[in-house]
């Protein structure tokens, strides 16, 4: 790979409306002394900063909580038991946004702390509350700072890696750009520091048996994941239409040099994030049920507009707010699939009503629309 054929993809990071930043723990905690490596936070503070002042959303998940507590509590090194990694989460967890907090302040930017669980990424009804919180903060100018909520997480429900929870992070917020910021700087053919005749490999398209072979069985860094969880997290975001990029963050302004070229590994989606929401959407094989709109409901969704309350004529099937549903035209006829913000139940009682009326009718004030356009794919109809 040429060092221009870097910078050109290295400007995917600045060329990307939402970027999530993967921080693994060995970055953040100094090996011997187990404290915070603060010149180096300050140089990615200043880099995510500077992102900001460009206009780019920024969604750090960071890891480190244990690595930090751990020290602090004074546990023997070697593996913790559960309830010791949960102690030392509680006890680290607290000290590493305060870091945050404090370093991202120094550029202005507000800093908000969520902490996941495996069920708030995989269960529907948590997983879009978690979306609609985490598009609120960014809509309102802070930057993320996510974590597993490792002190309630017990090995069945636990991801236990922050490379594939960042990339659910950044499917479930279609995210253009991944960087995994790690101690490797990429993904070779065998593992480097055993095999010499290990080879870098620049560019992916495709995760396929043959790069999985690649990974090995043990991870090549010392974080909880290896570069199998790497992979894993790389599919994730691919099939979401998002890059990925592994990248060694041990050095200053480690997204910054990416952006100047850096060697690194590009993971390349076929297609971009709202393509492939879109895909996902129109590719449901069984919707939970269908909504029937008026001709003038239809016309509208033609020329781009999301679907309102107001020409809804009917519900069918049983629904939940996140369900795929049919949407049907006067005649019956299927002219769009979408993602619902509603149950059939609220729809039922909201339909034929003005947007301003939610509120009064169902009790809460949730979204104005029935289904966003960016919930939706014409089916049937051609877009004006
Ligand atoms: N969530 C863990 C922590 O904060 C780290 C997981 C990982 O290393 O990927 O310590």
């Amino acid at each position: 790979m040429s060092d221009l054929d870097n910078k050109i993809f290295g400007s995917r990071i600045s060329l990307a409306k939402r970027v999530v930043v993967k921080v693994g723990s060995a970055l953040l905690v100094d090996a011997k002394s187990g404290h915070l490596n603060r010149a180096w936070l300050e140089s990615l503070a200043a880099d995510v900063a500077r992102m900001k002042k460009r206009g780019q959303e920024v969604i750090l998940v960071s890891s480190g909580a244990i690595a930090l507590g751990r020290r602090h509590l004074a546990l023997a090194s070697g593996k913790l038991r559960l309830e010791e990694s949960q102690a030392a989460a509680a006890v680290g967890q607290i000290r590493l946004a305060h870091a945050y907090k404090e370093l991202l302040e120094g550029h202005e930017l507000t800093v908000a702390q969520i902490l996941l669980t495996l069920g708030d990424t995989e269960q529907r009804r948590r997983y879009l509350n978690a979306r609609g919180t985490l598009n609120t903060l960014l809509s309102l100018g802070a930057v993320p700072v996510i974590n597993e909520n490792d002190t309630v997480a017990t090995a069945e429900i636990r991801y236990g890696d922050n490379d594939r929870l960042a990339a659910r992070v950044a499917q479930m917020l279609s995210a253009d750009c991944l960087v995994l910021l790690s101690d490797i700087d990429g993904l070779y053919t065998a593992n480097p520091n055993i095999d010499p005749k290990a080879q870098f490999v620049g560019r992916v398209l495709h995760v396929t048996p043959e790069i999985e072979a690649m990974a090995g069985g043990t991870g090549s860094d010392v974080g909880s994941g290896g570069m199998h969880t790497k992979l894993a997290a790389a599919k994730i975001a691919m099939g979401a239409g998002c890059y990925l990029c592994i990248s060694k963050g041990a050095y200053q302004h480690p997204l910054q040099r990416i952006e100047d070229g850096v060697r690194c590994t590009w993971f390349v989606p076929a297609s971009t994030p709202i393509a492939a929401r879109k895909q996902w959407i129109a590719g449901t094989l069984a919707p939970a049920g269908s909504i029937g709109i008026d001709a003038g409901a239809v016309s509208a969704l033609a020329r781009g507009k999301s679907l309102l309350p107001a020409g809804v004529t009917r519900t069918v099937g049983r629904f939940d707010r996140g369900d795929t549903v049919s949407i049907k035209g006067p005649d019956g006829v299927e002219v769009a699939r979408g993602m619902a913000a509603y149950s059939d139940d609220d729809v039922a009682r909201i339909m034929g009503r003005k947007t301003a009326e939610i509120e009064q009718v169902l009790g809460f004030r949730g979204r104005d629309e029935i289904v966003h356009r960016d919930d939706l794919v014409l089916l049937n109809i051609v877009e004006e």
